[in-house]
């Protein structure tokens, strides 16, 4: 779930696990996971959780109640989403060097 932790006069952005509640640090150590779908030839918006590997993603196939998830991992899953949202890394890698040079100051 996306969240923002205010801190010291700050808002900043937070992904925290749908199961846990906890901090997604490390995104190689999470996953997105979906309830399957349930018609292969019809157009479905699937639920997703964001969730850590591990006990987490267990948790999250019993929370969907279903025997097995489809997953995706967690950068495959934002870099298509960013695309998908109409950002490019062009856009990004420039909004990256802004944000570098404001918190340098
Ligand atoms: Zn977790």
């Amino acid at each position: 779930m996306l969240k923002f932790h205010y801190s010291e006069g700050k808002y900043i952005p937070r992904l925290l696990c749908d199961i846990c509640g906890k901090s997604i640090e490390n995104a190689d150590r999470a996953i997105v996971v979906n309830r399957p779908h349930t018609d292969s030839f019809k157009d479905e918006m699937l639920d997703a959780m964001v969730v850590h590997r591990g006990d987490c993603d267990l948790s999250a196939t019993q929370k969907l109640g279903v025997t097995h998830t489809g997953s995706a991992d967690l950068d495959h899953y934002l870099f298509n989403l960013i695309h998908n949202i109409g950002l490019t890394l062009d856009e990004l890698s420039k909004r990256s060097e802004r944000y570098d040079r404001l918190n340098d100051l």
